[in-house]
């Protein structure tokens, strides 16, 4: 195998392009993932893996079609990663909370139960005796809260180990540590990518640079906004004290993990790509874990880290083919929601590479569009 051919480049190895390299390599596509970092340790590391339940009804919203065709896929792969690689995802149903303290909240969580309802997602209201049997140690001041029993999570950092053992076992070569300088274009169409290690002739090159794939994009003159959305978590270990489902307020979560730890997130910044936690961000986080789960207060703080979610022009991602740039494609812009999303995206993204009709509608995820969509079912 030639090292400067592949008939497939992927420009970025987070969770995106990794699965999207899975995807490929099962179809027996030679390919190359590069990336400026380590593999996977974008936001796709620093993310908190929670996963949406599934619709039982068809959705008809775009993004609830990519997320329920994802989530489902979810629990296969994690199967099959653990099958082929022995590295297990972390993936469980552990179920989750959505909780209101203020009166505004319960209306929008009575709100949304309509459309949760409407979509056949599995859930059921909950208060006092009942809430405190569920979870004894929820703070006493909540007005109303939905129970999720289908709410899922991945541990992102296994998850992403697991995708590059699966994909480095099919052949696909891996490329860390090394930066895309430009897309090289024949006329229009895209014939190789430089990299630092020199260049990669290929027919087809995919953007999967999270934050970063305007400035790849913007090379070629194609204007893209993926604006750096950074968040902050907290890691608490709170031993026998965790609560045992994902607890959400507004934008706001505990993930407990099995082995006691707690992730506290997160936080929601416009601060270009800086990625240093910040005091008041730790202290809003830890305060609001206080506020929600009282018996936190005696869990010790592990560590914190901020992570770079790859923005959109309206919170959806960009999927697709690069107008008037034949071998160019996008799939990036997955916001707060790129880890659940990512083997969705990666099997819609291998259908349009193979030259197959994408078993979704791609057309309102095409990069350009008019931004106009209405609020989705969940916030990540
Ligand atoms: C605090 C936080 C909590 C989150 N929680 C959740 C959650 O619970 N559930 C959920 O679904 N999502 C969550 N997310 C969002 C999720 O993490 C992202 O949407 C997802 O990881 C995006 O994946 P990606 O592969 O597009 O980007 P990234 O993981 O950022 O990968 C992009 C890669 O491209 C590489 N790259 C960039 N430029 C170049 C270049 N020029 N050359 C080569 N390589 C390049 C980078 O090094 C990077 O590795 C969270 C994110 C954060 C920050």
């Amino acid at each position: 195998m030639n090292p400067h051919t592949a008939d497939v480049v992927v420009v970025g190895g987070g969770v995106v392009g990794l699965s999207l390299a899975y995807q490929l390599a099962s179809q027996g596509v030679d390919l190359v993932v590069v990336d400026q970092g380590p593999l996977g340790r974008g936001s796709s590391w620093a993310g908190a893996g929670m996963l949406a339940p599934p619709c039982a009804l068809p959705p008809t919203d775009p993004l609830e079609v990519l997320r329920d065709l994802s989530v489902r896929l979810h629990a296969d792969w994690a199967l099959a990663l653990r099958e082929q690689t022995g590295i297990d995802t972390g993936y469980r149903k552990c179920g989750g909370i959505e909780v209101a303290l203020t009166e505004a909240e319960a209306a929008e969580l009575e709100e949304m139960r309509g459309r949760w309802h409407a979509a056949g997602i599995r859930f059921e209201s909950m208060a006092g005796a009942d809430l405190a049997r569920l979870e004894s140690g929820l703070t006493s001041g909540i007005l109303a809260a939905v129970h999720f029993p289908e709410k899922a999570q991945i541990r992102n950092p296994w998850h992403v180990r697991a995708l590059v053992s699966a994909v480095s076992a099919r052949g696909v070569r891996l490329l860390p540590g090394c930066a895309v300088r430009s897309l090289v274009m024949s006329g229009e169409r895209l014939v190789a990518v430089e990299t630092e290690a020199g260049l990669i002739a290929c027919g087809q090159a995919v953007i999967c640079a999270g934050a970063w794939s305007e400035r790849v994009l913007a090379g070629v003159g194609v204007t893209v906004s993926t604006p750096p959305v950074k968040g902050q978590i907290v890691l608490l270990d709170a031993g026998g004290l965790a609560p045992g489902r994902i607890v959400e307020h507004g934008s706001q979560y505990l993930v407990p993990r099995q082995d006691g730890r707690v992730l506290v997130g997160s936080t929601e910044e416009h601060a270009g790509f800086d990625v240093r936690t910040t005091a008041v961000a730790i202290q809003e986080l830890l305060d609001e874990a206080l506020r929600l789960y009282p018996d936190l207060e005696k869990a010790t703080v592990e560590t914190a880290w901020a992570g770079l979610r790859p923005g959109s022009m309206d919170a959806l991602p960009y999927l697709g083919a690069v107008p008037q740039r034949p071998g160019l494609f996008v799939a990036t812009g997955h916001l707060r929601a790129g880890l659940q999303l990512s083997p969705g995206t990666a099997v819609v993204m291998a259908d349009l590479l193979m030259g197959r009709t994408p078993r979704i509608d791609l057309h309102p995820f095409r990069i350009e569009r008019e931004p106009e969509r209405q609020a989705p079912l969940f916030r990540s």
